[in-house]
């Protein structure tokens, strides 16, 4: 399901992939129809459950609960219009039955049950289900611990209060201002409150003081009997341990807690709370107070000039010089691009061999000297390739690049990287973070050197490549006790700076990628404003620094803009490019109903896959897509980089690109 079959005459497309509410992690997404039906075939949790009791240790199972398993599904392409996944609630609930019967049957006394869906404003319209799939669960159940995570209950506390189970979880690392409400609201029923006040999300110690107070409330208002410490999500998302850290200094190795240092605090918080310390709690408390201490003076003496600058920040900053239709005219007489330019999104293939001279930089086996001159070879073997093929305008192919959020917060003071902090994205694929421990800036020019050299080689314009302040705040761990809002303003000065530098050396186009923009929504629309306040004038910031004649680019890798278009549109980026599925026009719709003016370049193939798109296909995109836009808006280009591809499908797939456009220009 997840990979996908094409094999012995079957072709079978892998089932799509989603984020995991707001974290990086990806889940196959589930397909129903009205056709559907539910069989238990193998119950995971109850062998598990066994294998761990037959040890001497009974565990409490966690399973996700049904209703969150449903809405986050999807009807099938046969499903009848209109068909909605939680309609099949009464064919699930009696296998969720038997799974639960054969788990209190072998031992259990209670199981954790996930509704991570309540923190979403949706789940108010499941309410009926909710009742209905927890009033036929409880009683065949060992007790019910209903966990919800990542934001707050809101509204949805009414009907769960009220529902009939044991335990509530709530996220107080999140929502620690939801604690008062969920109080009011259980304290006349038996429901144990379950707090998560360590941190399932971030990798910072937990501040023993603040979770104590959390704590020492609820077990004011309802007794110590009735309340549970825990982390605020699983641990999935943090690295296992800080001992596998061998490189952090001593003071940077007492500001972490991965997951199983994470899980130790939650013993001590929870035998403070419940009257249990003894002299090695006491102990740990006591050096909690001082790495607190000690992080939050780091913290106060962190980059003066930095905070300074941020603070600095004027309204003009935010803008270009002069309107799109001015600098249009400038762009294109200094780039000298013909109609329907083509371009690529940045990357080209990464190959074993340019892996293997990073791998060998790394272990020193070859100098810093000798890696520069592989690279520089590199650059310029793709843009030898690029102007054979007959591209306009050109990248440097990104070959000195490991990831494009690791790359900069190497070359970027505020950031520290850990060796094994792996955190799981899909399946066997693990990523590895930088965290943002400082103030950040920019201590020299990143990528300067490898895109001047780049236009030295050639006539044909070169785009400078940056990845957006945005981004690389999505994509790390951030400061704790710093809002993002900062955190992400001086990420942009620092990205100012490098793209007021490429214009300097000479590059003509630069462009800010912001793939991680629209994953970082808040998982409640209300929340939304207070995050575009801040996330759109950083990629401003990053961008207007320029003089008119800078072509200004942006790449998303999505084309799901409905609800965000208007944002979109203010981010002023003189061509953006976007992913465009094949059959989906009405994504195009949108651009001309809300009148866009700027460039664009809608992906006119899907780079996931080595499938070859024919010159046709990529003709009648074009036609598609000019029903939509006019002819001298259009850049001509793919869905997303090409690092993952191999050469061979990258040039034929480039050549009918290149081919196509060429028609373009004769025919509109
Ligand atoms: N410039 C990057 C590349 O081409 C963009 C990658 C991305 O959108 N995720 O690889
Ligand atoms: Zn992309």
């Amino acid at each position: 399901m997840g990979r996908g079959r094409q094999a012995d005459g079957v072709d079978v497309p892998a089932s799509e992939m989603k984020k995991w509410f707001d974290s990086n992690y990806h889940f196959v997404v589930p397909e129903f129809s009205e056709e559907t039906d539910f069989k238990l075939v193998f119950n995971k949790a109850l062998e598990e459950f066994t294998e761990a009791k037959n040890i001497g240790v009974t565990t409490r199972p966690v399973v996700l609960g049904p209703v969150t398993f449903l809405a986050l599904g999807k009807a099938t392409k046969d499903a009848k219009a209109g068909f909605r996944p939680v309609s099949l609630l009464p064919k699930l609930l009696p296998v969720y039955k038997q799974l639960l019967a054969d788990l209190k049957a072998a031992g259990a006394e209670s199981v954790q049950i996930d509704e991570p869906i309540l923190v979403l404003d949706v789940a108010a319209t499941y309410e009926k289900e909710f009742i209905t799939a927890y009033s036929e669960l409880a009683p065949v159940s060992p007790k019910l611990v209903l966990a919800t995570y990542y934001g707050r209950l809101d509204s949805n506390l009414t009907f769960v209060a009220k529902l009939p189970i044991a335990g509530l979880h709530i996220d107080l690392d999140r929502a620690p201002a939801q604690l008062d409400q969920v109080i009011a609201a259980v304290k006349p029923s038996n429901i144990i409150l379950s707090l998560g006040v360590v941190s399932g999300r971030n990798i910072w110690k937990s501040d023993f003081q603040a979770a104590l107070k959390l704590g020492q409330k609820a077990v004011e208002a309802i007794g110590a009997e009735r309340v549970i410490i825990a982390t605020s999500s699983s641990l999935l998302h943090t690295p296992v341990t800080l001992a596998a850290e061998k490189k952090l200094t001593p003071e940077q190795q007492d500001w972490f807690s991965f997951a199983l240092e994470k899980a130790s605090e939650v013993s001590t918080i929870a035998s403070v709370l419940s009257g249990s310390q003894d002299a090695k709690v006491t102990e740990a408390l006591e050096a909690n107070k001082v790495s607190i201490a000690k992080r939050r003076e780091f913290e106060r003496t962190s980059d003066d000039a930095v905070r300074k600058r941020v603070a600095a920040i004027t309204p003009e900053m935010l803008e270009r010089k002069s309107p799109f239709a001015v600098r249009k005219e400038i762009q294109v007489k200094q780039l000298g691009l013909p109609k329907f330019p083509t371009t690529t999104i940045g990357s080209f293939p990464q190959t074993q061999e340019i892996r293997t001279a990073r791998a060998k930089l790394g272990k020193k086996e070859i100098t810093e000297e000798e890696y520069k001159t592989f690279i520089k070879k590199e650059i310029e073997s793709v843009v030898r390739i690029q102007e054979k093929i007959g591209l306009d305008l050109l990248v440097h192919g990104e070959p000195e690049r490991n990831d494009m959020v690791q790359y900069f917060g190497e070359r970027l003071h505020g950031f520290v990287f850990t060796q094994n902090g792996w955190v799981q994205s899909y399946g066997s694929r693990y990523v590895r973070p930088p965290i943002i421990v400082s103030d950040v800036s920019r201590p020299g020019p990143i990528t300067v050197e490898w895109s001047s050299y780049a236009q030295s080689v050639t006539q044909k314009p070169m785009k400078g490549m940056l990845t957006g302040p945005v981004t690389i705040l999505n994509w790390s761990f951030p400061r704790a006790d710093v809002s993002r809002e900062i955190q992400c303003k001086q990420l942009a000065l620092a990205l100012r700076d490098e793209v007021v530098d490429l214009e300097k050396a000479g590059i003509k186009a630069v462009q800010v990628d912001e793939p991680a923009l629209r994953e970082g929504l808040p998982l409640r629309k209300p929340d939304w404003d207070a995050y575009l306040s801040w996330a759109l004038p950083s990629f401003k910031i990053a961008t207007a620094g320029v003089t008119d004649a800078l072509q200004t680019h942006s790449h998303f890798c999505y084309s799901d803009f409905g609800d965000i278009f208007p944002s979109i549109q203010a981010l002023d980026a003189d061509v953006i490019s976007i992913e465009a599925s094949k059959s989906d026009m009405k994504l195009l719709s949108t651009f001309k109903q809300y009148g866009y003016s700027n460039q664009i370049g809608p992906g006119v193939y899907d780079i996931h896959s080595p499938r070859v798109p024919s010159e046709q296909e990529i003709k009648d995109r074009i036609k598609a897509m000019l029903e939509f836009l006019s002819p001298d808006q259009l850049f001509i280009n793919p869905d997303c980089g090409l690092k993952t591809r191999a050469w061979k499908e990258t040039e034929a797939s480039l050549i009918n690109l290149v081919n196509a456009a060429r028609w373009a220009r004769q025919t509109y």
